[in-house]
């Protein structure tokens, strides 16, 4: 057994009610999980002690919303877009071709970067998606991958028509409630498709979705991120964890989400990477929904890895104050993945932990773009120490 006490916190958020935010405290990690929490004076013994000379500590960044498995990157596409060409989801067959060019290896190693980068910046949990092979044995591939580097892997096979199912739609989605999703579920834990204009309609999400959850997947959906469609409510409907985009949302797509256990998990750095209209996450907010914010780290429409930005974004753009978007950066994205023992400092939660060049996590927002993420500690371990 192996403890370490951090002392010298000049502000502890911990997003537990028990202890709310703590001035000048102290913890303890034993192992993996938190041990202890409370004022310095009161510190028990450990086997080591490191002094964070008032440094803020918050909860380690779950990221509930990734695609790193992919090759190749579309920064052509992109410069061409901030030029005035419009987004629409085709552009996402370029990655697929790349994707499908590329080994195991070749994959493992890319979306390992990614994380290594995503938890140098405070981001300690990430769900992994599928969704650029759209084939059986590239989605496995992808599975595996992702499988060897989260807990939370979803398969996105309904991520687009691959252009050989192009005229025949539902002969794809036979393939993804079948072949596809035996072959992929094993390594998955949830199963996510994109509802909208150019990717599945409302039957087709109710069928891939229901195929899912059969085989026993918890339920994740892209929704109405491009236009107002049917894809809040249905994740609503079918009892999804989480709603993600939520974008263009009708009255009554609100009133689904507020009276459900379905979050909304906003995506502000795709709005950004595609000059298009952020969530309203205050109307989201005021009626009561909980909402998650992520990354959608992906080549096409959001190539950010950075939790600090999506929280800057949220609090300049969306409505949010910095301590709604710091809770939903990292408790929203563990009420996303329906987990309990991630994104909050409490006794027995796993001891995932970020300290912050900074005396307040308002400094996430206040100065946008400055790495102020001196310290992770993941699963109690210390990842990326420049104290
Ligand atoms: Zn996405």
């Amino acid at each position: 057994m192996t403890s370490t006490a951090l002392t010298g916190i000049g502000l502890l958020v911990t997003h537990d009610p028990e202890f709310g935010e703590l001035r000048d405290a102290a913890l303890i990690i034993d192992e993996d999980r938190i041990a202890w929490i409370g004022q310095p004076a009161d510190v028990p013994a450990a086997d080591d002690a490191t002094d964070l000379d008032g440094r803020c500590v918050i909860p380690g960044f779950v990221d509930s919303h990734t695609h790193l498995v992919f090759a190749g990157d579309r920064a052509p596409e992109f410069e061409a877009r901030m030029a005035g060409q419009p987004y629409t989801a085709g552009g996402i067959q370029s990655t697929v071709a790349a994707t499908r060019a590329a080994s195991d290896d070749e994959l493992t190693a890319h979306a390992a970067t990614l994380l290594a980068e995503m938890l140098a910046s405070g981001t300690t949990t990430t769900e992994i998606k599928t969704g650029y092979g759209l084939s059986t044995v590239d989605e496995q591939r992808s599975a595996q991958v992702a499988a060897r580097l989260s807990d939370d892997v979803t398969f996105l096979g309904a991520h687009v028509v691959p252009p050989e199912y192009a005229d025949r739609p539902e002969d794809y989605v036979a393939l993804v409630t079948g072949p596809m999703l035996d072959a992929c579920a094993p390594h998955c834990r949830w199963i996510d498709v994109f509802c909208d204009r150019g990717a599945f309609d409302a039957d087709q999400v109710r069928a891939i979705l229901t195929a899912g959850a059969a085989r026993g997947l918890g339920l994740r959906v892209h929704a109405n991120q491009l236009a107002h469609g049917p894809g809040v409510q249905l994740a609503v409907e079918l009892g999804a964890a989480s709603a993600d985009h939520c974008t263009h949302l009708s009255d009554a797509d609100v009133q689904a989400l507020a009276g459900s256990a379905t979050v909304a998990t906003l995506l502000p750095g795709a709005e950004f990477s595609t000059r298009s209209p952020y969530p309203d996450a205050r109307l989201l907010l005021d009626a009561g929904v909980t909402v998650a914010l992520a990354t959608d780290c992906n080549p096409g429409s959001s190539y950010t890895s950075n939790m600090a930005f999506c929280i800057a974004l949220a609090v300049r753009e969306m409505g949010m104050t910095p301590a709604e978007a710091l809770w939903a950066a990292s408790a929203g994205g563990a009420r996303a993945l329906r987990r309990d023992d991630v994104g909050v400092i409490a006794v027995g939660a796993r001891a995932d932990l970020v300290a912050l060049r900074a005396p307040s996590p308002v400094h996430l927002a206040y100065r946008p773009g400055v790495p102020l993420v001196e310290a992770t500690w993941k699963d109690g371990q210390p990842i990326s120490a420049r104290l």
